[in-house]
């Protein structure tokens, strides 16, 4: 009877912290598994790149905007007619918007990269994740007149979570080349971003720079050697919009002769 009593307790207690756990997860991320590469990208829900016929190359700027780099990147660009997606976040966007106003006014494009640059770990409350987005989507509008269509977790960290909640605000998951991971970010010197990119360049990539980086300047360095490089093999740097435009699987439709 006692033994009994005991085993009833100990169920009662263990359905409560079940519930109790339940209930703390349901307010965290649903679904904090990932897919594969080819799941995601056959779905065109993440983009690492865009295979195609053309020479084309869209360079990506993240966590800007930076009032010492980002005008330098921007000279830099107009001189070689280079045109970028800035990935901005949207707490230094508030801060900076005459530079993001600058990045949409010489025809760059601006996209989401979160609003704190908030890493999602699986653990992360959907109301946060939910923060993120639509408080730099909103800031973005505000500041261009255009609502962004593309989204970089920061880190590249995303789950299925991410992914649906990124979709349902009209998103799509943009990441990068893995051969274009420039690492521009722990300046590792300008001799290394200038051959990874250059040595591994080729139709349709996604490259991955930070114009704001603590601290450093290697980015806009390299970028004097990249980008008269890359113009001089006949590569013409685009938007991620342009660059998606031409996929292989989304071929641009030319006019046929008559
Ligand atoms: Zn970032």
């Amino acid at each position: 009877m006692n033994e009994g009593g005991t085993n009833v307790k100990r169920w009662l207690c263990l359905t409560a912290i079940a519930l109790a756990v339940l209930l703390m997860a349901s307010s965290f991320t649903e679904y904090p598994y990932s897919n594969s590469r080819k799941h995601y990208e056959s779905r065109g829900e993440i983009v690492w790149e865009v295979p195609m016929d053309e020479k084309l190359i869209a360079l990506t700027f993240d966590d800007g905007p930076d009032p010492k780099t980002t005008d330098r990147i921007l000279d830099l660009l107009a001189e070689y007619d280079a045109k970028a997606t800035f990935f901005v976040i949207g707490r230094r966007a508030e801060r900076f918007p005459e530079i993001v106003r600058r990045e949409v006014s010489e025809g760059h494009e601006i996209a989401n990269h979160t609003y704190n640059h908030l890493y999602f770990n699986g653990r992360n409350r959907l109301q946060d994740i939910a923060d993120e987005m639509d408080r730099t989507g909103e800031k973005l509008a505000e500041i261009s007149g255009q609502k962004p269509r593309w989204f970089r977790p920061p880190g590249g960290f995303y789950n299925e979570t991410v992914i649906r909640m990124a979709k349902e605000r009209g998103y799509t998951v943009i990441l990068w080349s893995w051969h274009q991971d420039t690492r521009d970010w722990v300046s590792p010197g300008v001799g290394h971003i200038v051959r990874k990119v250059l040595n591994n360049a080729r139709n349709g990539d996604i490259v991955l720079l930070h114009d704001h980086v603590a601290g450093s300047t290697q980015t806009v360095q390299a970028l004097e050697q990249i980008l008269p490089e890359l113009k001089r093999r006949g590569y013409r740097m685009v938007t991620v919009s342009e660059l998606m435009k031409h996929g292989k699987s989304n071929p641009v439709k030319l006019d046929k002769p008559h």
